[in-house]
């Protein structure tokens, strides 16, 4: 039974919150980040072990001085756009960080990891909705980059008896509903942070990258999943792996798709404010429609998200932006 955990990426967005998920339901937490993008506030429940990845003595000596029961693994760059123009970058932080921090594990007898894997892996959808059988073909290094340490995985279960789990999160959004944590980037280059930017009329200016793809109202289709709904997937995940060998994977959304400018009215509706915003042209490596089907993870996992509405996901980041504390 895991006990504590080692949160690899536990500053960032998706981590602070599944750090705050496990403190909260009693496990003893460590996050290692190297702030790259990361937030030293962000980091409350647990310690901060500053480490990179990609440095593979000081992660040695993480895992040399102390006892984790399993992995957490968050640590990436995680921006389609931004992969396209450096995917020198995404290989080495994603697959070639990621390798050390397996080999770490290894060394310390650490046989349980939880990894964030994106909707990215599957590239242009075939299908309406994207199940687990749904073809692999990303179409940006970035989906590239976590497709491969799926497969790393299943490779890693065989010759070292891994147990893994792999989360393949649709559009992560929200924010903590008692507002202490949210999303924040710099840049920000996520949809729901920078509609509430415009509505506070911070930032740049919101542009909707694209409005004629082949979508009812021509703006891209995302499923946008709630931050503390992925964390409870995390959790329940560590239970799977007691009962379950070799490496799993499940797609993570709400399975309803939101065009850009249904997020946007949304947003005027729960703000009661105007969304400003321009039409600009499409941004390199976004595929017209990502929508997940997550029955396996409701089946297999138990999980039951609880912020279905896209109203309830915009809400809590609106209270987050309003006051944010980073
Ligand atoms: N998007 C947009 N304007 C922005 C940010 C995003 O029009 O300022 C669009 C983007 O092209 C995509 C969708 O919103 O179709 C979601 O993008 P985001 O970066 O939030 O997540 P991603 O789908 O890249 O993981």
């Amino acid at each position: 039974v895991v006990r504590a955990v080692l949160v690899c990426g536990g500053a960032g967005y998706i981590g602070s919150h599944m750090a705050k998920c496990l403190a909260t339901r009693g496990y003893a937490v460590t996050v290692l980040d190297n702030l790259a993008t990361g937030h030293r506030e962000a980091v409350r429940w647990g310690d901060l072990i500053e480490a990179d990845l990609l440095d593979r003595p000081s992660l040695e000596r993480v895992f040399s001085g102390r006892q984790f029961d399993a992995v957490m693994h968050f640590c990436a760059r995680s921006l389609v756009g931004e992969s396209m123009v450096r995917p020198y970058d995404y290989y080495a932080n994603n697959v070639i960080g990621t390798l050390n921090l397996f080999e770490a594990m290894r060394h310390s007898g650490v046989d349980r990891l939880v990894f964030s894997s994106t909707a990215a892996i599957f590239g242009e959808p075939v299908a309406e909705t994207i199940d687990e059988m749904h073809p692999k073909q990303p179409i940006n290094p970035y989906g590239a980059s976590k497709l491969m340490v799926e497969r790393i995985l299943s490779d890693a279960a065989q010759a070292h008896g891994l147990r893994s789990v792999a989360l393949r999160y649709f559009n992560a959004a929200g924010a903590s509903p008692d507002g202490d944590i949210g999303e924040s980037h710099r840049p920000e280059t996520h949809l729901i942070p920078n509609v509430l930017k415009a509505v506070l009329g911070q930032g740049p200016g919101l542009k909707v990258f694209g409005d004629d793809y082949a979508t009812p109202d021509g703006t891209c289709v995302r499923d946008y999943v709630h931050v503390d709904d992925l964390a409870q997937a995390h959790e329940l995940a560590l239970g799977y792996m007691d009962e379950h060998e070799g490496a799993h994977a499940f797609n993570l959304g709400n399975g309803n798709g939101f065009s850009v400018r249904q997020v946007i009215e949304a947003a005027g509706r729960v703000t009661g404010r105007d969304v400003p915003f321009e039409v600009a042209p499409r941004r390199a490596g976004d595929p017209a429609v990502l929508v997940a089907a997550s029955g396996k993870a409701r089946r297999e996992l138990g999980w039951a998200p609880v912020h279905e509405s896209i109203e309830s996901i915009i809400e809590s980041a609106w209270r987050w932006h309003q006051s944010p504390a980073f």
